[in-house]
């Protein structure tokens, strides 16, 4: 067999995980460049660029959230695809053993772990066959926080701040302009989209999903499709989202558009999200050793260039040193906007652990405490755990519990990233909390703040849903909700609401 090909698809793993494609570290150097000094964006851009710089420096995962490994094969007719397939799979359980991946498969009845990325239905692998000698493999990972705000819109349909989108290309623009406003911070802005017009509602997805394969400078080769990709960037940063749904120039950093035939009755756009986290690589292979002769989307000969200078988070002084436990003082003279250095213990805790607390007593005292939405990459050296990657994770999955958790058990401080809901802003103001906000993605900027993993509850629940305890030290966070009824994410989806209304006509 291919005495290389196991090492080439580790390495294409490792590389796309750790080492963002220079057509996105353009783009988000752009992005960068266009915000305003002294503002919220400007701050979450400069942590995103020394996040990338330090993943890439240090070959650690980019986002703690390595997402969905999604291969497209393609190979020389009459080559074992079987054998193919087992590699790739095994390879995919290094890179997860190795903490270059997290594991993310998980039993969807049990909410079991598999452990090693390993499961029906993951990793996803497309083989072709081509007229070609050559293998090329090409990957993308693209993580659940983005992949909830997808979207599938069946036209005609009536949208709200848009009014009607018909059977046109003008129908199909609001749909894709009202994607980019419903997903706000909740996919890690700025992002990209792929697009697909037509379709079923499955060829409609997955082809929307390959569009992440063009890069971000690609221009279409249907005159309409490119006119239509020109005409949405040309406004849709009028929507002035920003990083993180903080408000800013920058919302969205690509758009790319396919189209596929469809039924008569049937008109859907298929609309796949991506975050600046935009990890897509790929490899060709020679198909005789495996071994790699062409690196995809980047030259390896081409050194990279560092997104900043200077490391560390930049501070002006103004920032509010927490030290947990927190008192209800201290919470209650926060307010919108102001940004926090949080020292002391933290706990993680997302969709397992709130359901847990839910119906069991907490396994720790959670009183003033600072519950963090992170499923964090964790490996065990020794007899001891190791936090290599821990960004923040989309806190409004746990909007049905938050409210009752503040309530019961007295959390002082909840971090995670795109905001909550009215239920969580009252039970903020009535009890004495706040919602800070991190940077999604920023996983090797906040794994450098995490000085120690003291403890693990509930880790039955698989690494990335335990309850990880940890100690931190001065861990930079955003007050984007208070306990006094404000919240920044209502406001600026009322804001860029107005602004799609006026870019909608
Ligand atoms: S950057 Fe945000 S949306 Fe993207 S994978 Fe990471 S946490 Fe998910």
């Amino acid at each position: 067999m291919l005495p290389s090909f196991f090492e080439s698809v580790l390495q294409l793993i490792v590389r796309t995980s750790t080492d963002l494609p220079p057509d996105v570290r353009a783009a988000m150097k752009t992005s960068l460049d266009a915000e305003v000094e002294g503002t919220r964006a400007k701050q979450a851009l400069t942590i995103i660029a020394q996040n990338i710089d330090l993943a890439a420096e240090g070959e650690g995962a980019i986002c703690q959230d390595t997402g969905m490994p999604t291969f497209e094969v393609h190979v020389p007719v009459g080559a074992n695809q079987v054998w193919m397939r087992a590699q790739i799979r095994e390879a995919v359980a290094e890179a997860t053993r190795r903490g270059k991946l997290r594991p993310n498969s998980v039993d969807s009845i049990t909410g079991k772990n598999s452990g090693d990325n390993l499961g029906p239905g993951t990793p996803i692998i497309h083989f072709d066959q081509w007229e070609r000698d050559d293998i090329e493999i090409r990957l993308i990972l693209k993580g659940g926080g983005c992949e909830n705000t997808n979207a599938q819109y069946a036209l005609p349909v009536e949208l709200p701040h848009l009014g009607r989108a018909d059977r046109t290309l003008e129908g199909v623009k609001k749909c894709i302009l009202h994607a980019v406003w419903n997903a706000q911070g909740k996919g890690c802005s700025p992002g990209a989209v792929g697009v697909c017009i037509g379709g079923d509602r499955t060829s409609g997805y997955t082809h929307a999903k390959e569009q992440l394969f063009r890069t971000l400078d690609d221009v279409n080769s249907d005159a309409r499709l490119a006119e239509l990709e020109a005409s949405i960037m040309a406004r849709v940063n009028e929507l002035e989202i920003g990083a993180m749904g903080f408000g800013g120039r920058v919302s969205l950093i690509g758009c790319k558009i396919g189209a596929l035939n469809r039924l008569p009755a049937s008109f859907f756009v298929s609309v796949a999200y991506d975050c600046w986290a935009f990890r897509r690589l790929g490899v060709v292979l020679d198909a005789k050793s495996g071994a790699i002769t062409k690196w995809m989307y980047r030259d390896p000969a081409t050194p990279i260039i560092p997104m900043l200078d200077q490391a560390g988070f930049q501070r002006t002084g103004r920032e509010v040193a927490l030290q947990a436990p927190i008192t209800d003082e201290q919470i209650r003279s926060l307010k919108v906007g102001d940004v926090v250095l949080i020292s002391g213990r933290m706990f993680t805790g997302r969709d397992a652990v709130h359901s847990y607390l839910m119906k069991h007593e907490p396994p720790v005292d959670l009183r003033g405490s600072v519950l963090y939405h992170c499923g964090p990459v964790v490996v065990k050296e020794g007899e001891q755990w190791r936090v290599t990657a821990a960004g923040p994770t989309t806190s409004i999955r746990e909007e049905p519990y938050q409210g009752d958790i503040i309530k019961r058990y007295g959390v002082r401080a909840v971090i995670g990233k795109g905001g909550m809901g009215a239920k969580t802003l009252a039970a903020l103001k009535e009890h004495g909390a706040v919602y800070l906000n991190a940077i999604g993605g920023a996983a090797q900027f906040y794994a450098r703040t995490i000085k120690g993993v003291d403890d693990v509850s509930l880790l039955d629940f698989g690494t990335p849903e335990a309850m990880w305890h940890l100690t931190v030290d001065t861990f930079p966070a955003m007050v984007t909700m208070d306990a006094h009824g404000n919240s920044l994410h209502k406001d600026v989806e009322q804001e860029s609401g107005k602004h799609l209304e006026a870019i909608g006509v």
